[in-house]
Parts: structure tokens; C-alpha cells; sequence
């Protein structure tokens, strides 16, 4: 028997859940949301935030140490990890506090434990617990995944456990030269960590444009980085206070070994299978453009469900759910549309199709490139280096793809998502008059470059 019942009942409070939560209240639901850690999920916990506020102190001191470029001279710096580790908890609870705050300004109650679905229309919560939903969203994440033959421990880390660090290793190795992998290997080895950054493939940033892997190797390089590409790492023994493997014919120890290779979606304990929620071939929930899976007012979001594991991406998934639940109407997610952002230095943001992409893709392509060094902003601020690259269809001026590599490129990546989803193309972006001197004046200069008509470059 169920103990209370919701229109609408959330398992997960991430950016998936929890922003699916807050508009089902706005559009009059009750609602609940069904967590068994901390609200605000993993992305706030765990990665997104404690990652960005380690990888801030970092900026702050690579911005120190440049301050002599800029004729202010100041003694060398020292990184305190106490009060950066302590900043980090700060900015947590700051986020985290809120979203109960936005819980309770929409009468959203928080039910603790793990959920299930019982396949009644309704949610187990913990042992006992039981409530009747309306709709359910299933918003429950996605979980680390080991390297074949290795183990987590203590030594031997995911992407979550190395961001809670209370202190800075002396050394650590990072297997997976992806934006997770990225990001932890460029925050410690600016903070004083000596860090080895291992990719299988043969660049960093693998599944970004070739041009802008290239920009960001050479600077990861120059922060002291050892990026080993095209190499396996294997052999991996956990000692207690080291790890120890080996790589090509070389073998390395180091205080502690972070997987950065992966995730599954956290589908252990839901019901699903007992309830007929069916999986795709990759092991995530299946479900439609509207987010409904094969199972009648059951919903999915997320790190749960294919696409991109973007926290923005969850979100907006969460509200094509609770917005279909209600009976509005929905558009589905295009992928294409969907910002990709890695805090590393330099900063790199994307959307859309790689050049190579849409080559494959028959496109009649044009690319636009320029550097940030074209334009004022990029002189007067210090960042010549910055790349940005519009792919683009020739014939009707489509935008494919944005890629930026350099300061400021997670905002700037905004503008082309922004221009591509009021259906404009680069020819409107190459038009439209922007600011001076700003580092978007970049961003036109690429567009004019792939409108054919590039002017300071
Ligand atoms: C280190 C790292 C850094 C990242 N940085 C970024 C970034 O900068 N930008 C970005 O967009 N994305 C980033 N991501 C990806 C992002 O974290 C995920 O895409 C996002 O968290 C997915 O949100 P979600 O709501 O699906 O699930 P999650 O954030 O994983 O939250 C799921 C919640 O569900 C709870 N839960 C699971 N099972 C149950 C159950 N049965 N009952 C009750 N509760 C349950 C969990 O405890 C958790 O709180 C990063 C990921 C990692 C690992």
C-alpha cells in the first residue's frame, strides 16, 4: 500500500532530477524526489563543481604567475590546499544549499533512501517505504568504470574521488586524455603536482576537432604535463602508499593512479527489468524523443539514457519529461545543439560536427579559422594562442560545428549554439555587429573566414 502519492516522483536529485522536480512544481505537480546520497546528485557532489572550483584556484594562480607580463610584480605564490580544498566544500554546500532552498520554495518533498520501481505505478523508497506516482523520473546517473584488469582503491581512483582530495599528490598518472581526464591533469599539474596524462588514442581531447586537440596538447604540455598518446597502460599494482604500472616498455609509480575512461549508467537496484524498462544496446534506458521509456508514465534522463553525459543535456531532458507528463507538447533533444564545455587551460567548448565529421558526412564543407591573436581582445588580454574553427555546410551556410580552444571559450561557444538554434548560419554570425575589443569579435572573424571573406587574420 502506498504511504502518500505525487502527480510526479524523481529518483535522483542531479541537474537531471532535480531541475525535472522543479518544473513539474512549477507546472503544478506534487512532487517528490526520491535521493539516497546528497542532493544535488553527483554533478554538484562530486564532479562538475568540485572540479571547476579545484581547476578556479588553478587559474587564479596561473593568472598570478603571468602577472609579471603585465608589469605587476609579485613574490612567487604558494599554494595553500587546505583553504582550496576548503573553497571547494564551500562552493558545494553554496549550489547544494540552494537546491533545497529551490526545493522548498516549490513544496518538493525530499524522500532519503534508495528507489525502485515496484511496477504498481508506484516508488519503493528505502526498505519500507512506498508512494504512488503519477509519472516517475527515473534520474539516477551513471557510475565509474575501471580499465580492464585494474580495480578502484585507494590508490587507484575515479574522477569523483581525486576532485575530494584534501591534499595535493606529489605525483599522480591519469588514464584517459578526455575532458575528465583533461581537467585533473591540468588543475594538479598547475597546483604543483607532477602529473603523466595517458590516452589510447593518438591525441588528447580525442573526440574533439583535430586542430583544437593539437592547441590544447602543446599547452597542457607546457604546464609540465608528460602526455604519453597512443599508449596503454597496464600492470597496475596498488601498493599502500603507491601504484605501480607499466606503459610501452616503461614502467612509473606514482602516489595515485585516477581512471578517467569511462561511465555506465547507475541502473543497479531500480527495478527495471521487473518492471519492463527496457535497455538500449549500450546498457542505458531506451527512451523516446520525449524521454518516455517502454514502460507506461515511467521517464528517463540523463547519464541514464544515450547522448552526451552532460549535465545540461539532463537537465533539459528532465524537462521534456515532466513537460510531456503533463500533456505538453515536446520537442526532442538534438545532439547537435549541445554545448560541450572542458575547463582544462586553455579552456576548450565545442558543438556539432568535427571537420573530419562532416567530411565523412558528404557536406560540402567550409571551415573558418582564426586565432585569437586576430582580433585586439586576444592582444590586450594576453591570449594570442586561442583558436576558433566554424565548420560550416557551404551551400546554405549551415552551421555544423563550433570548436574554440582558449580563454573564455565555454561562454563563447554560446553565441554559435545560440545563432544555429534561431536557424541562422555563419553568414548571419559573419553580419551581426559585435562588441570591441572582445574576444566574440574571434568568433566573427571565423564565421567571416568561412563566409569567405575573412578580414583581420
Ligand atoms: C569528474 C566529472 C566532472 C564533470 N564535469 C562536468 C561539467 O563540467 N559539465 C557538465 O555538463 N558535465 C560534467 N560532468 C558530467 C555530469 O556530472 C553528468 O552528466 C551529470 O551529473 C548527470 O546528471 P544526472 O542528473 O543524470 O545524474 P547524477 O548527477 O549522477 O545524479 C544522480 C543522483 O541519483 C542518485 N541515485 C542513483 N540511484 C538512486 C536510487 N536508486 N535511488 C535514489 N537515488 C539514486 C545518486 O545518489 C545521485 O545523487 C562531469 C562528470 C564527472 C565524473
Amino acid at each position: 500500500m502506498a504511504e502518500s502519492s505525487y502527480d510526479c516522483v524523481v529518483i535522483g536529485s542531479g541537474p537531471g532530477g532535480y531541475v525535472a522536480a522543479i518544473r513539474a512544481a512549477q507546472l503544478g505537480m506534487s512532487t517528490a524526489v526520491v535521493e539516497r546520497d546528497r542532493v544535488g546528485g553527483r554533478c554538484l557532489n562530486y564532479a562538475c563543481i568540485p572540479a571547476k572550483a579545484v581547476l578556479r584556484s588553478a587559474d587564479v594562480l596561473s593568472e598570478v604567475r603571468e602577472a609579471g607580463d603585465f608589469g605587476i610584480r609579485v613574490a612567487e605564490p604558494e599554494v595553500d590546499f587546505a583553504t582550496v580544498a576548503a573553497r571547494r566544500e564551500k562552493v558545494i554546500s553554496t549550489l547544494t544549499g540552494g537546491v533545497s532552498g529551490l526545493f522548498k520554495k516549490g513544496n518538493i518533498e525530499v524522500l532519503e533512501g534508495h528507489g525502485a520501481l515496484t511496477g504498481r505505478g508506484s516508488v519503493r523508497v528505502g526498505e519500507d517505504g512506498e508512494v504512488s506516482a503519477g509519472a516517475i523520473v527515473l534520474a539516477t546517473g551513471s557510475v565509474k568504470l575501471p580499465i580492464p584488469g585494474v580495480e578502484f582503491s585507494e590508490r587507484v581512483l575515479g574522477t569523483e574521488e581525486v576532485w575530494a582530495l584534501s591534499e595535493a599528490p606529489a605525483r599522480i598518472a591519469v588514464v584517459g586524455a578526455g575532458a575528465s581526464g583533461a581537467e585533473i591533469a591540468s588543475a594538479y599539474a598547475r597546483l604543483g603536482t607532477e602529473v603523466m596524462l595517458f590516452e589510447a588514442l593518438d591525441r588528447v581531447l580525442p573526440s574533439e576537432d583535430a586542430d583544437i586537440s593539437k592547441v590544447a596538447e602543446r599547452q597542457l604540455g607546457r604546464q609540465g604535463i608528460a602526455v604519453h598518446t597512443s599508449t596503454l597502460v597496464s600492470d597496475v599494482t596498488a601498493q599502500k602508499k603507491s601504484v605501480k604500472f607499466s606503459f610501452g616498455e616503461e614502467t612509473a609509480e606514482v602516489d595515485y593512479l585516477v581512471i578517467a575512461a569511462g561511465r555506465a549508467p547507475d541502473v543497479e537496484g531500480l527495478g527495471l527489468s521487473e518492471t519492463g524498462v527496457e535497455l538500449d544496446d549500450g546498457g542505458q534506458v531506451r527512451a523516446d524523443g520525449a524521454q518516455r521509456t517502454s514502460a507506461r508514465g515511467v521517464y528517463a534522463i540523463g547519464d541514464l539514457v544515450a547522448g552526451p553525459a552532460l549535465a545540461h543535456k539532463a537537465s533539459d531532458e528532465g524537462i521534456i519529461a515532466v513537460e510531456d507528463a503533463v500533456g505538453m507538447r515536446t520537442h526532442p533533444l538534438a545532439y547537435i545543439d549541445i554545448p560541450r564545455a572542458t575547463f582544462c587551460q586553455p579552456m576548450v567548448a565545442s558543438f556539432g560536427l568535427t571537420e573530419a565529421q562532416a567530411r565523412d558526412q558528404g557536406h560540402d564543407v567550409a571551415v573558418g579559422k582564426v586565432s585569437y591573436g586576430a582580433v585586439g581582445a586576444g592582444i590586450v588580454y594576453g591570449d594570442r594562442s586561442g583558436l576558433i574553427k566554424i565548420v560550416g555546410e557551404r551551400r546554405y551556410g549551415e552551421l555544423l560545428g563550433g570548436h574554440i580552444v582558449g580563454s573564455k571559450a565555454t561562454e563563447l561557444i554560446q553565441e554559435l549554439v545560440n545563432v544555429r538554434a534561431l536557424e541562422g548560419g555563419f553568414s548571419e554570425v559573419a553580419r551581426s555587429v559585435h562588441g570591441h575589443p572582445t574576444l566574440s569579435e574571434a568568433v566573427m572573424e571565423a564565421a567571416r573566414a568561412a563566409d569567405g571573406w575573412l578580414m583581420h587574420g
